[in-house]
């Protein structure tokens, strides 16, 4: 039996019948069970054990922006889910189809559209993944995006918009939101809406940003207008050992307060430092590590670095090829699989907080995790700085008995979300809701949930958009996770 609670939806052979006339439509049994899960680590887990979860009853592949709103209107009419699968990479079971229904596979509506170099703009189709994305704008145009996640290669543009993704140089680019300037997006009935465009604007309430974080549940974005840069001319890179993850919180914090915004500041507390770069001192837990790169024209990086430098002048120089370390590799993502196959748990858990909160949030969020028997690590690392404050992004893992690993996964879960929204942390800054944190949106919300709930109920009054997700009620039965 699936899990996942909640019913599922009936797909008629009409629906079935008036989509394959719109569009590409599969429904094999592998291709649904592949394409109703992602990188979620307890879903990872369910498969290790055998554990079937609610597939999809068809998978529609969409090429045209047209095609997708004719797949919507279907399942509109049909008031049948339908949930948005781009590269499958997030890790909190967002995309998974609950409630069965009709998966939405947007990775054939790929490409760049146009680049306005004079402007700096990219307008790009939403199923594009990242690394041909970069590559092309190189190559083709001499420019970046910035946007580097560690699943660059697994993910897509609509995929980080609707995360509100976080790339690893984003100290200086920005996250995803601070690139997009406008969004072509479908309506759960089929309607189009352009929104933004200008470089700002004062024409209401931002639209964009409505859309931008919404995970799939308010509409479907088919294409995004990004802001670029040119290809960088100029690198500088450092290192530096700290006695303490606070004091080196204390001088990333120091740095963006003078405005300096390198592209990489990283942070790992001792435990990290040691497991990454073997730091430890006799096999203890050793110094808090920074690294620091930033790169674009080299006056404008020259000076960064020099406030890197004054405002690390109390710490330790570090070998610089600690970042050669970590840039070979900062993408290498075949660790999590492995780890399940072993009978591990593992999870990451990234939130922000404020300067002045950062260093109970780090102490807290590691204390309500240690006091799990079966728990074998739990550490952070900065990975994301702002001017009033950052995002840990925490690693935290153990190895329960087989038969209890979704209860230590659900508790070691539950501790420290607690621990997150005790100390007034987000409750993520860039993995996004999903199912796994779905049962804190209301505390990380209030009655802005509601605020929430009534704009899904404007927008897809049938509510057949990702249902189940973000904390909000299901037509066909909630939650759908614990
Ligand atoms: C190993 C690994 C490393 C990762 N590193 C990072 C990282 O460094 N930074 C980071 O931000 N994230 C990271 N992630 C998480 C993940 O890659 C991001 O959440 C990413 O933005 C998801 O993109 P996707 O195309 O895979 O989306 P999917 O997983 O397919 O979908 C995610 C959610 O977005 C919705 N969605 C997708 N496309 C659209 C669309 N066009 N319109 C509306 N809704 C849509 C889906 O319905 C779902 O709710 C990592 C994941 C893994 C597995």
């Amino acid at each position: 039996m699936s899990p996942l609670r909640g019913g599922v939806a009936e797909v008629s052979d009409a629906l079935l019948e008036r989509l394959r006339a719109e569009c590409a439509v599969h429904t094999a049994p592998d291709a649904l069970a592949t394409a109703s899960r992602d990188w979620w680590p307890l879903a990872m887990v369910w498969d290790d054990d055998g554990t079937a979860i609610t597939p999809a009853a068809a998978v529609a592949a969409p090429t045209s922006p047209e095609q997708v709103a004719a797949v919507a209107r279907c399942c509109h009419e049909a008031r049948v889910p339908l949930t948005v699968a781009a590269g499958r990479s997030g890790v909190c079971g967002a995309s998974m189809p609950v409630h069965g229904g009709v998966l939405l596979d947007l990775t054939g509506l790929d490409g760049i559209v146009a680049v306005d170099d004079e402007s700096l703009v990219l307008d790009v189709r939403a199923g594009t993944f990242g690394t041909p994305l970069e590559e092309a704008l190189r190559a083709e145009h001499g420019v970046t995006l910035g946007h580097w996640p560690q699943s660059i290669d697994l993910s897509t543009v609509g995929g980080w918009l609707a995360c509100r993704s976080a790339g690893q140089l984003s100290t200086r680019y920005g996250k995803i939101e601070d690139m997009v300037l406008g969004l072509d997006v479908v309506l759960a009935d089929g309607r189009t809406v352009h929104t933004g465009g200008a470089p700002r604007a004062a024409v209401g309430p931002d639209l964009t940003q409505l859309f931008v974080g919404s995970e799939g549940i308010l509409g479907i974005i088919t294409g995004a207008r990004l802001r670029v840069h040119p290809a960088p001319s100029a690198e500088v890179r450092a290192a530096f050992r700290f006695a303490t993850f606070a004091a080196g919180l204390d001088a990333c914090r120091r740095v963006l307060r003078r405005g300096a915004t390198p592209a990489v500041l990283r942070l790992y507390d001792g435990i990290e430092a040691d497991r990454h770069f073997g730091t430890g001192a006799d096999g203890g837990e050793g110094d808090a590590i920074l690294l620091v790169l930033d790169e674009g024209d080299a006056a404008l990086v020259d000076a960064v670095l020099r406030v890197v430098h004054e405002e690390c002048a109390g710490a330790t120089a570090a070998d610089p090829a600690l970042l050669d370390a970590w840039l070979e590799k900062r993408n290498d993502v075949s660790a999590l699989h492995h780890y399940i196959e072993q009978g591990a748990v593992v999870d990451t858990l990234e939130l922000a907080a404020t300067w002045s909160a950062l260093p109970a949030v780090y102490d807290g969020v590691l204390a309500a995790l240690r006091v799990f028997d079966d728990l074998l690590v739990a550490s952070a690392h900065l990975s994301h700085a702002y001017t009033d404050g950052a995002c840990l992004y925490f690693t935290f893992g153990g190895f329960p008995p087989k038969d209890q690993r979704e209860d230590f996964y659900r508790r070691t879960w539950d501790a420290a979300l607690e621990a997150t929204v005790t100390h007034g942390a987000a409750l993520s800054h860039h993995h996004g809701i999903g199912l796994n944190r779905a049962r804190y949106a209301r505390a990380a919300l209030g009655t802005g949930l509601d605020v929430l709930a009534a704009t899904k109920a404007a927008l897809d009054p049938h509510g057949i958009l990702n249902p189940g997700k973000l904390g909000l009620r299901s037509p066909w039965g909630d939650p759908a996770w614990p």
